[in-house]
């Protein structure tokens, strides 16, 4: 049996295309490549294709014997969907309508679902819980949360399992150094903090100090990637044992403001960063912090590497080992 990995290619597919190969499943992935880089993929078999390519998927599903699917391919910044927002619906609405229609077809009937803390938008509670408020502030957390209920309604009608994942803010490397955050362009926290670090730009730009938090900048829950790659497994084999539906908040419960950020990667890097504070950025809730408290329970997520320091440690071996990306 396989596992199709879409978007395999990214920042958290190809963390979570590692944690599978280390236990040695066989993984499919799927991916355009207009984010991805095939640098980052440390196994696996990959397609280059979109999932809107009808053909492409009716290779990989008729060539490989796969039984679940991982979906993280879809456009995810939420200052470009503010500006295309049709490129939003087009590639992660339809692109996924497509990829459900071809699971249906090949009677293929787990899916874990890459989704965001976006879907909430401007919190009524903190932490958030599951069972909160969805009532997102950007397009993109919009197509998400469209993504979200699509897969409700192929559970309902074709009996489709899914778990979605909303993630709260993913930051870190693989510990083998070899993979890491590279996006381009980068528009992360942590990473550009680490970039000014480096002297690859002249500063970070704190977007507002005049937030109602304790120094006025906003305040995130940080997450290693490889905790949240573990949850996509454990989500894989909670559905390969018959579970419901379900959807999932992941994040440490825990809250750092930017100029915390800013502080602890100082700390770490024992580099200048220099700051320049700007205006806010629109579609920013001033507090993000999540519950997990349901993942920790019904999937026994126990996430080992989401302190700060440690977040902000493992990326920078990442980014001063590789201050280009994963170009030469
Ligand atoms: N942020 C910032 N400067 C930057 C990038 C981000 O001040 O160059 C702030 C942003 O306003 C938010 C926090 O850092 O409050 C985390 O932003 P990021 O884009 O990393 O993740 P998001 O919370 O938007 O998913």
């Amino acid at each position: 049996m396989a596992v199709l990995v879409t978007g395999g290619a990214g920042y958290i597919g190809s963390h979570t295309v590692a944690a599978l190969l280390e236990r040695g499943e066989e993984i499919v992935v799927l991916d355009n490549l207009q984010q991805g880089h095939k640098e980052a993929l440390l196994g696996g078999k990959l397609y280059v294709g979109d999932l809107r390519d009808g053909e492409t998927l009716d290779k990989l599903f008729s060539e490989n014997n796969i039984d679940a699917v991982i979906h993280f391919a879809a456009n995810s910044l939420v200052g470009e969907s503010m500006k295309e927002p049709g490129k939003y619906y087009h590639n992660n609405v339809y692109g996924t309508l497509c990829l459900l229609e071809k699971m249906n077809q090949y009677g293929v009937n787990k899916i874990v679902f890459s989704s965001t803390a976006a879907t909430y938008g401007e919190p009524e509670n903190v932490p958030i819980d599951e069972y909160d408020r969805t009532s997102p502030t950007s397009a993109y957390g919009e197509t998400k949360l469209a993504m979200e209920k699509m897969m409700k309604w192929f559970d309902t009608a074709h009996g489709v399992k899914y778990i979605s994942l909303r993630y709260f803010n993913a930051a870190g490397a693989h510990a083998s150094g070899k993979i890491g955050e590279a996006h381009d362009p980068e528009t992360h926290l942590i990473p550009i903090v680490l970039e000014a670090a480096l002297g690859k730009r002249p500063h970070i730009s704190v977007f507002g100090d005049d937030y109602a938090t304790e120094d006025g900048t906003c305040i995130r829950d940080y997450i290693h990637v490889s905790d949240l790659a573990d949850a996509h497994v454990l989500a894989l084999d909670s559905l390969r044992k018959g579970s419901d539906s379900a959807i999932y908040n992941l994040g440490s419960s825990t809250g750092f403001s930017v100029k915390q950020v800013i502080d602890i990667a100082h700390e770490v890097t024992g580099r200048e960063i220099p700051v320049a504070f700007e205006q806010r950025r629109p579609g920013d809730p001033a507090v993000l912090i999540a519950s997990s408290q349901r993942a920790r329970q019904e999937l026994g997520w126990d996430p080992q590497r989401s302190n700060l320091k440690e977040i902000i440690a493992s990326a920078w071996n990442w980014h001063s080992n590789h201050p280009n990306g994963y170009s030469k």
